[in-house]
């Protein structure tokens, strides 16, 4: 499939997606865009212009991940022991003095691992024991249980540190009658998360080209980026066709039906990161149409609806083909949505949409998608598709990929899924009921009750 010429025609899906990506590949790889500096917020759903790096270590110290004691863990070798809490470090605190052996420090998730301790136990798997004992020595236990601890902590170290002069102010903290019982063993570095292990400063922590989601704003965030350089937004025009048509806000006339095409698309262009422009409704009439296509060219890239099946009047294809489009596929084998067309004029892509409301949506979602993302400066993305189990049996005729609007609902590990009443792919309130599309592959004539089967997400 490598020229217009020989994949011109009608093409399975999988053919027509294959040839849409290629051309997306090409574009995407066309050299440098325009780009425009956001603030970080406005920059969510854009696509990144340059990398952010990381302007320190990710985490920058040892981090607690857990609420417990920060240990040496080689203390707990032999199973359950008793430690001197020596300190507590919370999130935001350092603790300054490293860690000496027989000793633990209260530590609070987020909070930096002091040094020379090398994992953290949960406090879930500790007990606190306190002892009234001064620092020269041991007497004064509070209770049998106290005692009993006291006999396993008191070794020469613990008395060692409890007896030490003129402490500096965090060692008054090891003059305190604390103690935990470790009832677990710790391996190292368990519940920490080492300095630099997410990634080490100057490190690339988004490339270019990556479309930012919460999660990669919240990274850029976390990098002290309080602005981003991103693409600017492919202008993607609109144009609708047909002479039934009048606009949302006109009154029709009782055999026209306003164009809401433009508006499913310029909504659909929008959600995918393309800035929509939306251009004047174009009649059935190649001499207009044909004007309206030059404008809409000036685009990045433009979008048809309308004019593209077999009838007397469906002249977009010859609008196109005057003004020296190549095509690329003239059809799919797809339900709803069998005329759609794809090709370019000069560089810029072109998708003919055929005009029934669903079929519209539907042919953006499989081909024109991914085009609108390889116009942003993103790859483009896959087709989201997830597995559910279909809740009653549906027929069919073989031959066409469908894509049928449909519900999926239900829990977590076993979605279920329903093919939405319609009328036909001119039924937008299927549309609008539905969640996600059925895909049927082209040879099955039945899907049973039961079956795992594909559905596309929208
Ligand atoms: P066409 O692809 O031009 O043959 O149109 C197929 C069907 O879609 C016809 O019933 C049209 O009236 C309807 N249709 C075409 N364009 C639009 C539009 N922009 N908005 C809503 N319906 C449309
Ligand atoms: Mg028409």
């Amino acid at each position: 499939m490598n020229t217009a010429a020989q994949s011109a025609g009608v093409l399975s899906f999988e053919e027509a997606y294959e040839v849409v990506r290629e051309r997306c590949r090409k574009i995407g790889a066309a050299g440098d865009r325009p780009s425009e500096e956001v603030m970080l917020m406005q920059a969510l759903g854009r696509v990144l212009a340059e990398p952010v790096n990381a302007d320190r270590d990710f985490p920058p110290f040892a981090r607690a991940t857990r609420d417990g004691f920060a240990v040496r863990a080689q203390d707990l070798a032999s199973g359950a022991t008793t430690l001197r809490v020596v300190g507590q470090v919370r999130a935001g605190d350092t603790y300054d003095l490293p860690l000496a052996s027989g000793e633990a420090v209260e530590i609070m998730t987020g909070a930096a691992v002091p040094a020379g301790a090398d994992a953290v136990v949960m406090v879930e798997y500790t007990e606190r024991k306190n002892k009234a004992v001064n620092h020269k020595g041991h007497e004064g236990a509070q209770s049998e249980e106290d005692e009993a601890v006291i006999n396993i902590a008191d070794d020469d170290h613990v008395l060692e540190i409890a007896g030490q002069a003129e402490p500096k102010p965090q060692e008054k903290e090891k003059r305190t009658e604390d103690f935990v019982e470790i009832q677990r063993i710790v391996v190292t570095g368990e519940n920490v998360v080492p300095p630099g292990a997410e990634a080490r400063i100057g490190q690339e922590l988004l490339p270019r080209g990556t479309r930012l989601g919460a999660a990669q704003i919240a990274l850029a965030a976390a990098a002290g980026k309080a602005s981003l350089k991103v693409y600017r937004k492919p202008r993607v025009a609109i144009l609708s066709t047909g002479d039934e048509l009048v606009e949302v806000a006109e009154k029709p006339g009782p055999s026209q039906i306003r164009n809401s095409n433009s508006y499913s698309l310029a909504a659909l262009v929008a959600e995918c990161g393309g800035e929509a422009v939306q251009l004047p409704i174009a009649p059935d009439e190649e001499g207009k149409l044909t004007e309206l296509i030059q404008e809409g060219l000036k685009a990045d890239m433009l979008l048809l609806s309308g004019g593209v099946s077999m009838g007397k009047f469906d002249l977009v294809e010859q609008a196109l083909k005057n003004l020296g489009a190549q095509f690329f596929f003239t059809g799919a084998l797809v339900q709803p949505g069998k005329p759609v067309v794809f090709g370019e004029v000069g560089s810029i892509p072109f998708f003919g949409l055929p005009g029934n409301p669903v079929s519209v949506m539907v042919t953006f979602e499989l081909f024109a998608r991914q085009m609108v993302e390889a116009l942003s400066g993103a790859g483009p993305s896959r087709l989201k598709s997830a597995s559910a189990r279909l809740k009653k049996d549906f027929k069919t005729k073989t031959g066409l990929t469908r894509f049928l609007p449909a519900m999926l609902h239900g829990g977590l590990y076993d979605p279920e899924v329903e093919v939405v009443p319609w009328q036909g792919s001119g039924d937008m309130l299927a549309a609008a009921r539905a969640n996600c599309y059925l895909v049927v592959p082209p040879d099955r004539e039945k899907l049973a009750k039961g079956e795992m089967v594909t559905v596309v997400m929208r």
